[in-house]
């Protein structure tokens, strides 16, 4: 592709030929500063990678990673930005689109193929309105993932990377720390998108370290939503709530853990939910009535 997209100008050219504007509902906003959209996709690829985008956009980080990897494999759920890049990146051969709703994909029956149980590396500006099943999606694929880098609201990388204890240690911190180490990259001014969304970004790095697909990631993650499901409660309280159980037995669960029963569930590390989800399926309890852990943020 020939065309410098994070130019404003040559992106509203672009636009206008090919009848595109940017759609809210889609969480479009458009990287216009080249230097960001290089830094990001240098952190995210080594040469010669297999890697997969979540929604290219008009294209400012796909021509970068382009650049270097073997194989870009992008999802994006717009018809009239899928249509543009496929006219705009019709010489590259090793670009595969999926015009598709990402969180709908299936990635083994799409990707497989393509990436023939390779290492991928996943880069994003990811939409805000989808970021934490977005996340959740890539580290529970059954997928040969190394690291996701990618790009979210300030305030979501914060809770991404936040250590127990601290003030934006959530869900999302807990059910992500299970599969990754989460590094907090740089911070992205509002001013560096067309158009200019109300928020900061920030880029973070998730590398994977241990695969998905464990036995045990069910009763871990809905462990992690029921003891998080009311923030002030204790975990004794949550657990009692979340899985019916009697005092006693909540109590017990707790004691085998380990862990305090008047602790918030802010104060616990990956290891300590491990522990209470490891003691739950131990005393026989059916996680299988709980709602899922898709939405954690
Ligand atoms: N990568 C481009 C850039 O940095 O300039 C665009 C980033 S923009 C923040 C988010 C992109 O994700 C848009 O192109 C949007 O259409 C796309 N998108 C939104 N929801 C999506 C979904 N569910 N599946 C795939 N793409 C999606």
């Amino acid at each position: 592709m020939k065309n410098n997209v994070t130019s404003p100008k040559v992106l509203k050219t672009l636009m206008e030929k090919y009848q595109v504007a940017p759609l809210k509902r889609f969480g479009q906003n458009f990287i216009i500063d080249g230097n960001i959209a290089g830094r990001i996709a240098e952190a995210a690829v080594t040469s010669g990678a297999c890697v997969l985008e979540i929604g290219p956009g008009m294209g400012a980080l796909t021509s970068r990673l382009l650049g270097c990897a073997s194989i870009v494999a992008a999802y994006e759920i717009d018809a009239g930005l899928s249509a543009a890049l496929r006219d705009m990146f019709t010489d590259e051969t090793h670009f595969h689109l999926f015009h598709q709703d990402f969180l709908k994909a299936d990635l083994n029956k799409d990707l497989d193929g393509l990436f023939k149980g390779k290492e991928v590396y996943v880069a994003a500006n990811l939409p805000y309105y989808i970021t934490s099943p977005c996340i959740m999606k890539l580290v529970e694929a059954n997928m040969n993932i190394v690291s996701v880098t990618v790009m979210v609201q300030k305030e979501v990388a914060e809770r991404l990377c936040a250590k127990p204890g601290s003030r934006d240690y959530g869900a999302i911190s807990a059910a992500v720390g299970y599969f990754a180490e989460t590094k907090l990259l740089f911070n992205v001014s509002a001013g560096c998108f067309y158009p200019k969304p109300d928020v900061a970004s920030a880029v973070v790095q998730l590398t994977v370290k241990r695969k998905a697909g464990g036995e045990d990631d069910e009763a871990y993650l809905k462990t992690v939503k029921s003891l998080f499901a009311m923030r002030r409660k204790t975990v004794k309280s949550n657990l009692r709530q979340s899985f019916d159980l009697s005092a006693e037995a909540a109590a017990g669960v707790l004691r085998e853990a380990g862990v305090d029963e008047n602790a918030r569930a802010e104060m616990l590390s990956v290891s300590d939910f491990e522990q209470v989800a490891y003691s739950l399926k131990k005393s026989a309890v059916s996680f299988s009535d709980l709602a899922g852990e898709k939405d954690l943020m």
